[in-house]
């Protein structure tokens, strides 16, 4: 079966690193569902790969509520075909010290993260297995390893690895591969949102990352989907479990 005749769901892909992941993947054949929290916020991601010459669908659904999922990839079946490929990328910051964290902080960055990684997953593997043929891909963060200000977070990134090797475990004998993608430091609404929460202009705040990181420049979303594209490929059936950093240098 060539790309052409698969369908991926990626999450969280209005804008930033989902939306280059949905734009990488419809380049390389895939039909692919564009779900973000609002339908009409994926229009522009869907647009461009239409103009591209691909096919992709809009699907506004909230990773972290059960009959919305359902719901999601009863659509996408429908209209775009049972998907195969599933990037679970949607997600959100809540930062703050342990001593100031609220639990509504706490419990919407596992919600997103961990509650939706699981939801979407449950849902999508069924047409896996029928197909003896899926890729799941997570996404996790180098914050996984620890950072400062990021317990909730850093915690539902960690969280990411283990439910990925799991899912490695108990779906490999159905075709059916699971990886994580641990991104460093990328260029998006997120991190200029964590720029202008420590009162930094995004340049300097990219400037002062670049100048920690070994390739010597910030990640940009691209990057993350070149890691995905390949993941997602027929050709790397034999690489499952695994947490891919992606952070310009060496990170674990
Ligand atoms: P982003 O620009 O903030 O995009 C995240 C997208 O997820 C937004 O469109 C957001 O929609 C959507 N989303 C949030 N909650 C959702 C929900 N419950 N259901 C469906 N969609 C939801 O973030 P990004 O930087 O591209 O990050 C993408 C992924 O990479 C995240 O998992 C993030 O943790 C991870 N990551 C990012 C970096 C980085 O440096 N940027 C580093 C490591 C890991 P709304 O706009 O409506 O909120």
């Amino acid at each position: 079966m060539s790309t052409q005749d698969r369908t991926a769901i990626v999450t969280g892909a209005a804008r930033g690193i989902g939306a280059a992941v949905a734009k990488r993947l419809a380049d390389d054949g895939y039909r692919v569902a564009v779900l973000d929290l609002d339908e009409s916020a994926c229009k522009d991601t869907v647009s461009a790969i239409e103009a591209a010459g691909g096919k992709a669908l809009s699907v506004g659904a909230d990773v972290s509520d059960e009959q919305s999922v359902t719901a999601a990839v009863e659509k996408v079946v429908a209209e775009l075909g049972e998907p195969t490929v599933l990037i679970n990328n949607a997600g959100i910051t809540r930062d703050n010290l342990l001593f100031k964290m609220t639990v509504d902080d706490w419990d919407a960055v596992m919600n997103v993260h961990l509650r939706g990684a699981f939801l979407m997953t449950r849902a999508v593997q069924r047409y896996m297995v029928d197909a003896k043929f899926g890729r799941i891909v997570n996404l996790s963060s180098t914050s996984a390893l620890g950072n400062r200000g990021q317990v909730n977070y850093s915690a539902a990134k960690a969280g990411m690895q283990g439910f990925t090797k799991t899912l490695a475990i108990e779906l490999g004998k159905f075709g059916v591969t699971a990886n994580a993608i641990a991104p460093g430091f990328i260029a998006t609404e997120m991190t200029a949102a964590t720029a202008e929460r420590v009162g930094a202009s995004f340049e300097d705040y990219k400037k002062a990352a670049a100048s920690q990181i070994p390739v010597a420049r910030v990640g940009e979303p691209e990057d993350i989907a070149h890691t995905a594209s390949f993941l997602a490929s027929e050709g790397a059936g034999f690489v499952s479990g695994q947490v891919i950093y992606v952070a310009g240098g060496p990170k674990d």
